[in-house]
């Protein structure tokens, strides 16, 4: 049957004996890609993973070509270098203040709303396909989703995973159960270039047979400390790149999937960055840091009837869910409704590494990084490491010290700062808490 055309001039009965009216939204894709740096992703046009020697080379042509095609925000920030708390932001439009998700494990509260929660109400079949156990369903952000699969083949110490591949197959797998009317979001977790890094197939860009040797390494340093050399530092890029490169295919496959005859939007984003021997403290993996290389992420977005460009004002992944509803029609307020799309006046982006404390009072981020980023200019500190605060540009350049932001920019933090919620303790019953051991996020 023909899609309506809907012509005005044509009597009703006419049309509805013609066509079959198409959905009253098109499609969204909500693609994330754990761990992936901005960098990585060569249309960002920079040395992929920090190798300079590859400086040119195409890592991720998919996902280029998407760029190329839609609107590419070269510097967005997540808020959290962890998986649970950055999905948060982006789940709830809220920043890692007015959540309170003090690391992986403790879950989003069920006052928050979510974006599947008011895409169903919209109209839309919701389903999630997971690529790790970080965002299970104990953590509370599957609400609203009418599907949620999170069957995982790789079973390690800490989580469970499933392979982009398998992440693909399950999204199509999904799609094809589609309702003939129903518009569909569909949010895909594609988790492979979180570590370990073991892409499939033989490395374009790493050493091809030391997969558990570069493992190794890297938890060694995570754990005991290390100061990596330069050609460790370049085998551990590449074989991240590796995964990179595997995941871009993945994308490519789904978005071969046919759209809907109201089109598609799609977005893409990476929900934190990741340490390839960026820092001397803490060389790889991430969680403790809110520099660039943990919090600068790729973030395209493709819709109907959006012109392609490049958007060079920074952004925090907090915007998306106000973006997608508006795309659709949907202008009600939702979370602190941050919008891609009205970003003047946006009161700046807030950065917190955070993670349990053993007491109040407080937040519970004694131990950790955060930061404030407006303008393209960036403040960093922990106090409570000794680190005092410094200044730079999000491309790394360092801010003069007499250059007026530096002050303004504090001065956010600081007031974002003491907006921090009080202490909190993971709030589990007993059934919850075993779950959560389990999965390898609670240990006592
Ligand atoms: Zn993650």
């Amino acid at each position: 049957m023909p899609p309506c055309r809907t012509p005005r001039a044509w009597p009703i009965a006419l049309a509805l004996a013609a066509c079959s009216p198409p959905p009253p939204h098109p499609d969204i894709f909500l693609i994330s890609l754990d761990t992936t740096r901005a960098d990585a992703i060569s249309a960002w046009g920079m040395a992929p993973a920090g190798r300079d020697d590859l400086r040119g080379t195409t890592v991720t042509p998919n996902l280029d070509a998407m760029a190329a095609g839609g609107v590419r925000y070269a510097w967005a920030f997540a808020h959290a270098p962890t998986t649970l708390l950055s999905h948060s932001t982006v789940f709830t439009g809220l920043d890692p203040h007015e959540l309170t998700i003090v690391r992986n494990g403790y879950p989003l509260g069920p006052s928050y709303e979510t974006l599947a929660e008011r895409l169903k109400a919209d109209g839309f079949q919701t389903m999630a396909v997971l690529g790790s156990s970080s965002l299970a369903r104990p953590m509370g952000v599957d609400r609203g989703f009418d599907s949620w699969d999170e069957s995982f083949s790789v079973a390690r110490k800490h989580r469970h995973e499933a392979t982009a591949e398998e992440v693909t197959d399950r999204a199509i797998a999904a799609l094809h159960t589609r309702s003939s009317t129903a518009p569909v979001f569909l949010f895909a977790h594609d988790y492979d270039a979180h570590g370990p890094y073991q892409a499939p197939g033989k490395g374009r860009f790493g050493a091809p047979t030391a997969p558990y040797a570069i493992e190794r390494l890297t938890t060694t340093c995570r754990t005991e400390g290390c100061t990596p050399v330069a050609a460790d530092i370049a085998r551990v890029r590449g074989s991240y790149l590796d995964e990179v490169a595997y995941v871009d295919e993945q994308v490519s496959r789904l978005l071969a999937e046919p759209p809907s005859r109201a089109g598609r939007i799609v977005l893409v984003f990476g929900d934190h960055g990741e340490a390839l021997g960026d820092e001397p403290h803490r060389p790889f993996g991430h969680g403790a840091d809110v520099d660039p290389f943990a919090t600068h992420v790729p973030l395209i977005l493709v819709a109907p009837d959006l012109a392609p460009g490049v958007v060079d004002t920074a952004v925090g992944l907090q915007a998306i869910g106000p973006t997608l509803l508006a795309l659709i029609g949907d202008t009600r307020p939702f979370g602190a409704n941050i919008d891609l799309g009205r970003l003047a006046g946006a009161p700046g982006i807030p950065v917190e590494a955070t993670q349990p404390g053993t007491s109040g009072p407080g937040w519970n981020n004694r131990s950790n990084e955060h930061g404030f980023i407006q303008g393209n200019a960036m403040v960093i500190e922990a106090p409570w490491l000794d680190e005092a605060a410094h200044w730079q540009h999000v491309d790394g350049a360092a801010l003069p010290e007499a250059d007026p932001q530096r002050p303004a920019l504090l001065a956010s933090l600081q007031d974002w700062m003491a907006r921090s919620p009080a202490f909190t303790t993971a709030h589990m019953d007993a059934a919850t808490r075993e779950g959560l051991k389990a999965l390898g996020y609670v240990d006592e």
